[in-house]
């Protein structure tokens, strides 16, 4: 019917008209984040960090630039990685999120600030530097641990590295705090203590059989 489309337009716009209105004015009101807000200034937690850059081939746009060099803590292990450089561009992030995804140690999280706005774009380049001193409020995207424990990085504290991991810290607690093994931690055993060969407890084995590589 003829009209009819303009009455519903005009509708729209009176019901619009009396309704409060959702603008606040920045920055002196803020609106409320979630705290899975994806904001700019990451948290590393360098205790957490093994250096295995997982987080830098999965970045799509490749803006996460780490350089390592061994360690010498723990060559019997296969020794342990020293970050040298950890760099974030985030002139190009896209803060998808996925670098946060790939990493297995819980070590890396999104931020929670968005006001990081710079005249220059080299100045938007993280540098491992800041990210080590930061304070650090970690988003909850895509850590179900702070969710679970109700952390909201907008209201709490900023934590440390021993409170956002999935697991429980204690068991590695020797080789993260200072990233140092402690002396004669698993080495690995002697070759005929592995090989069901000999007397003892072992010579049950059929020759040959290897051992799962637990303690005895
Ligand atoms: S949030 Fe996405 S674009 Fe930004 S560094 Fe991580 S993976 Fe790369
Ligand atoms: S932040 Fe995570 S994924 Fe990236 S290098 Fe460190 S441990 Fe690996």
């Amino acid at each position: 019917m003829y009209g009819f489309g303009l009455a519903k337009g005009l509708a729209i716009t009176f019901k619009n008209l009396f309704r409060k209105p959702f603008t606040i004015q920045y920055p002196e009101e803020r609106a409320q984040q979630h705290p899975r807000f994806r904001g700019e200034e990451f948290a590393w937690y360098e205790e957490r960090c093994t250096g295995c850059a997982s987080c830098a081939k999965y970045c799509p746009l490749g803006i996460i630039k780490i350089v390592t060099e061994p360690s010498g803590t723990a060559p019997q292990e296969g020794d342990k990685y020293n970050l040298e450089v950890f760099d974030i561009d985030i002139g190009r992030c896209m803060f998808c999120g996925l670098c946060v995804e790939a990493c297995p140690y819980d070590a890396l999280f999104m931020g929670s600030g968005f006001e990081r706005g710079r005249y220059e774009r080299s100045k938007l380049v993280i540098p491992i530097d800041e990210l080590r001193q930061a304070e650090k409020r970690p988003s909850t995207w895509f850590r179900p641990q702070l969710e679970g424990a109700g952390y909201n990085p907008h209201e709490g504290q900023p934590r440390s590295w021993r409170e956002v991991g999935r697991e429980g810290w204690t068991w590695h607690q020797d080789e993260k705090a200072g990233g140092k093994f402690p002396e004669n931690a698993r080495r690995p055993q002697p070759l005929t203590r592995r090989i069901g060969v000999g007397a003892g407890p072992d010579s049950s084995r059929p020759p040959g059989a290897v051992e799962d590589g637990r303690e005895e």
